[in-house]
């Protein structure tokens, strides 16, 4: 399917959401189609259409003001789902965790307290949300004592 003069009327966060957008809005009674790469949006408009990086729905120009209500409605219930997510699950501050392997600090999402992920240095297993910290470290290597 080919549109006129196509718009992109959503900027969607994955090739499921703009599937998604695409058939609420053709529900509507709008026609809408997926873009899911650039080289489709580059062969459909001949030429280069910069950042586009995303997958995007396309509507036609004319139909941006029935489009219009269909997005604002997806946004807010999706805005309202967010929401609702993160009242459900502790959100607390990022873990820092210092790797065995490497010795190097990184920080995890306090979501994945408790559980083991790969160091993003090395790659070594770490355990995220132990308390690792310098207390067991007894000698000082030198100089740094008050
Ligand atoms: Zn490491």
């Amino acid at each position: 399917m080919a549109l006129r003069d196509p718009f992109a009327a959503y900027n969607a966060g994955s090739n499921v959401e703009a599937h998604l957008v695409c058939g609420l809005l053709q529900d509507a009674g709008v026609p809408a189609v997926v873009i899911e790469d650039v080289s489709q949006v580059g062969a459909w408009l001949g030429g280069t259409v910069a950042e586009i990086h995303k997958p995007q729905v396309w509507i036609e120009r004319a139909d941006i003001e029935r489009a219009g209500p269909v997005l604002a409605d997806y946004e807010r219930r999706n805005a309202e789902r967010r929401a609702a997510g993160r009242g459900g699950r502790e959100a607390g501050p990022p873990v820092e965790v210092v790797c065995e392997e490497c010795g190097k600090r990184s920080e995890f999402p306090s979501a994945q307290k408790g559980t083991t992920q790969n160091c993003p240095h090395c790659r070594a297993y770490v355990d995220v949300g132990d308390e690792v910290g310098f207390e067991g470290w007894d000698e000082a290597p030198g100089g740094e004592q008050a």
